[in-house]
């Protein structure tokens, strides 16, 4: 598919729709990194009385919040008409299903009345291309070409990092990507735009999961993230201290001048080190919680949850900046994170200074993309398109009920061995499936 625009402007344009779980988002993006627009509609107040996000809500507030969201964000765009567009990106997985399909109902009528293409963007690779996004603060320079010439937007303030945006392909990749957000903990090499290798994964809880579990269980409030980040400013770093799962005890080796090369085989199961489990950890604050109330303690009251929050902030840090530090030292080129963590401040500001320390280019989102949005998943559409272009399909999938029409009436002999792909727009709902397997699947 030609993602060139019809009216031949320079510019390729896309309107991505996200809705996989409780944002309802759209934007538009020119050449995959200059955001025209960015509406997120969240539904926080919403959920807050449950604590956590309550799938069939969300689903309504989506059906009622979606055409004003993206009406907003063509206009902020000065979009007059969807058709004025090169193409309309969605958000087809990991998420909720039937916040999910608010989305891709909307992104297939709209594809479907103006004739655009439309791209399923997977949720995971749009949060990994936050990283490339520009923003108003940096300057936006660069060609249209997709990458070739430009390393990530840096939304850190590390100076090498700036500076590796002008990077060629060869100079960018591999690079090492963690995501952390509420429903994925992972570390993937990167080896080229669209090409990901796993290298590990948590076990159980995603990180933001174990943020906003250990943030109910001392009643700071919802989201959890944000609000144990806000309590550990307040909390004595030095009065508990927390595990840090599956790490290696003692110190951390030095990294190496040269880089060492991958085993071939990276088990994503079992308790291999680039593995991540929070589920302990999160037992470990309920255990310490209730040692504190048979000592009399109340383990609620402002300035102790203020003291776990801490320790427990501390851990989860320090096993994610181990992790992504040990994985680092195959070779790569820069270290990117992502996902709604990668807001935290003190994961930021420990990433920085290892990285820095190492000399290694490390890029977080900006705030505002860290958590979930559209632009995201516009820039994953350009970058896909552009290097991993997917099979087309009308909206409708009626090639796809060719194929399977054709499939039914072939004899044993002519079926193929492969079974019949999958469609290229069926939603992905196994939510917390690692980001190479759905992508792959
Ligand atoms: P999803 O998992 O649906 O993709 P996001 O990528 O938006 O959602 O991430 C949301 C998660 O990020 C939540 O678990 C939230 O607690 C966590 N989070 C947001 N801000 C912070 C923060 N400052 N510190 C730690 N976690 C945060
Ligand atoms: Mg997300």
């Amino acid at each position: 598919m030609s993602l060139t625009n019809a009216g031949g402007s320079p510019q390729c344009r896309i309107l991505a729709i996200e809705t996989s779980c409780d944002e309802t988002a759209a934007a538009v993006v020119a050449d995959g990194r200059h955001i025209l627009s960015n509406r997120v509609a969240s539904q926080i107040e919403l959920h807050r009385r449950f604590g956590g996000v309550y799938p069939e809500v969300a689903s309504r507030q989506h059906v009622l919040a979606i055409q004003t969201v993206v009406e907003e964000a063509l206009a902020d765009a000065s979009v007059a008409h969807v058709r004025e567009l090169d193409a309309i990106a969605v958000t087809n997985g990991p998420g909720l299903a039937g916040s999910l399909l608010v989305g891709v109902n909307l992104a297939k009528g709209l594809a479907y009345a103006s004739g655009l293409p439309l791209i399923p963007v997977n949720h995971l690779e749009g949060h990994i291309y936050s990283n490339w996004l520009y923003t108003d603060s940096l300057p936006a320079a660069g060609s249209p070409d997709p990458g070739e010439s430009h390393g990530p937007a840096g939304g850190s303030a590390s100076d090498s990092a700036r500076k590796q945006r002008g990077g060629s392909a060869s100079e960018q990749f591999p690079a090492l990507i963690l995501i952390v957000s509420g429903g994925h903990t992972e570390l993937v090499l990167m080896e080229g735009h669209c090409r990901y290798r796993l290298l590990g994964a948590t076990l159980d809880d995603a990180a933001g999961e174990a943020f906003d579990k250990v943030a109910r269980l001392l009643e700071l409030g919802y989201p959890g993230g944000p609000a144990i980040q806000a309590a550990a400013e307040s909390g004595d770093a030095g009065r508990f201290h927390l595990p840090r799962p599956l790490t290696r005890p003692g110190r951390r080796t030095e990294p190496q001048p040269q880089a060492f090369s991958l085993p071939t085989v990276l088990p994503v199961h079992g308790e291999h080190r680039f593995n991540f489990s929070f589920s302990g950890l999160k037992t470990a604050v309920l255990n310490l919680m209730r040692q504190l109330e048979r000592e009399g303690t109340d383990a609620r009251q402002t300035q102790t949850a203020a003291d776990i929050a801490t320790a427990f902030q501390m851990a989860v840090v320090d096993v994610l900046v181990g992790k992504t530090a040990d994985a680092a030292e195959f070779g790569v080129k820069q270290v990117c994170i992502c996902g709604g963590v990668s807001a935290n401040g003190l994961l930021r500001r420990a990433a920085e200074q290892h990285f820095a320390k190492i000399g290694l280019p490390l890029h977080c989102p900006p705030l505002f993309l860290c958590t979930d949005n559209a632009a995201m998943i516009a820039a994953a559409a350009y970058y896909r398109q552009s290097y991993a272009p997917v099979r087309q399909s009308s909206p409708t999938g009626r090639e796809h009920r060719q194929d399977a029409e054709a499939a039914a009436q072939a004899t044993p002999h002519d079926r193929p061995s492969e079974p019949p792909a999958r469609d290229f727009l069926a939603l992905d709902v196994y939510a917390s499936l690692p980001l190479v397997d759905s992508i792959q699947r």
